[in-house]
């Protein structure tokens, strides 16, 4: 199919693009690599008056290291973050994360603005920022805002933004934590996930000092399990770690069944993928020590 008429604008600064949204009343959408929005014109599930071209808008593509955080434009690409000296070493997850974002000449226009913004709660980058607890920084016609990401991702596809607004950066926090793990099942590499876990430790005397835990593709967003967090912390260190913590990960959600799988198999995935996280996680905390 072709999409429906529409016009087009190619402002050169995020004002001017703030100010062709307002003109157009709500009916305008922002277009960033285009490899969500394309197939939705295509198929007339989506009519935009008019489309905002993003791309030539000089300085919203960069990765930048502020210390404790690392701060990345709404318009850089999936492959700028796979490839990503600077993200391997500050943000790992997100590095290992990156090369199972759909194939690569999608990761090639592909952006983290637009994968945030499309808000597909079976997709990395969503699961990422929940993950790290990336602040998302938006712009408007009142200015600039910034939201967490839980409170960005409302529900599937759906998103906490104006239609007025942009978002034009995400800074993640860099996690001072030394054993880490990223697991996915998707049907074929390079789909969306059937289901896939985060997770990241710091070991501390003979345990564990600190967890994070996000999950994607069992809910209608992607989650930040904090209490699976303190209980893996409580679980202390022993041969049946990963089992608990599986069993306590599998508590946490309640997936929804579609055409792609069962609430029941997205469960069991689930389960497998944590408890190999796990011993991954804790694997690599050794050979740091
Ligand atoms: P666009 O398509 O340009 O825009 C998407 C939406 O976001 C639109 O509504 C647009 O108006 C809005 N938008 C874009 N940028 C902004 C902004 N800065 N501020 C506000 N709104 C904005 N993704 C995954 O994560 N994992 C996968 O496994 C995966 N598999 C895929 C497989 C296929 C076959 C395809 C076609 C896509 C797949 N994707 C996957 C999606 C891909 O990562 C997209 O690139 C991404 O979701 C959208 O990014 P984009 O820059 O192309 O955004």
């Amino acid at each position: 199919m072709k999409p429906a008429r529409f016009d087009y604008v190619s402002p050169t600064t995020v004002e001017a693009a703030i100010e062709a949204l307002v003109a157009s009343n709500g009916e305008g959408k922002v277009l960033a690599g285009g490899q969500s929005l394309l197939p939705l014109l295509n198929f007339r599930m989506a009519r935009p008056s008019i489309l905002v071209d993003l791309n030539g808008i000089a300085g919203l593509a960069y990765i930048e290291d502020r210390g404790d955080r690392i701060a990345i434009g709404a318009l850089t690409r999936h492959r700028d973050l796979e490839h990503s000296q600077l993200v391997a070493s500050r943000l790992p997850v997100m590095s290992a994360a990156m090369r199972h974002v759909a194939h690569l000449a999608i990761r090639n226009r592909g952006t983290i603005g637009g994968s945030l913004s499309h808000a597909d709660p079976a997709a990395e980058l969503p699961m990422l920022s929940a993950f790290y607890d990336a602040r998302i920084a938006i712009q408007g016609p009142n200015g600039r805002r910034a939201v967490a990401a839980e409170t960005f991702f409302v529900d599937a596809l759906t998103n906490c933004l104006e239609p007025d607004e942009i978002v034009v950066e995400i800074e993640f926090p860099v996690l001072d934590h030394d054993g880490w793990a990223f697991e996915e099942v998707a049907r074929r590499f390079g789909d969306f996930a059937l289901a896939s876990i985060a997770v990241s430790v710091r070991r501390g005397g003979s345990g564990l000092e600190d967890a994070r835990i996000a999950v994607m593709g069992v809910a209608d967003t992607p989650l930040r399990l904090r209490e699976a967090e303190d209980e893996l912390l409580a679980l202390g260190l022993g041969d049946q770690t990963p089992e608990r913590f599986s069993e306590i990960v599998v508590s946490k959600v309640s997936p929804n069944e579609d055409l792609h799988a069962s609430a029941e198999y997205r469960k069991h995935l689930l389960g497998e993928l944590s408890k190999r996280a796990l011993r991954t996680a804790l694997a690599s905390t050794e050979r740091v020590a």
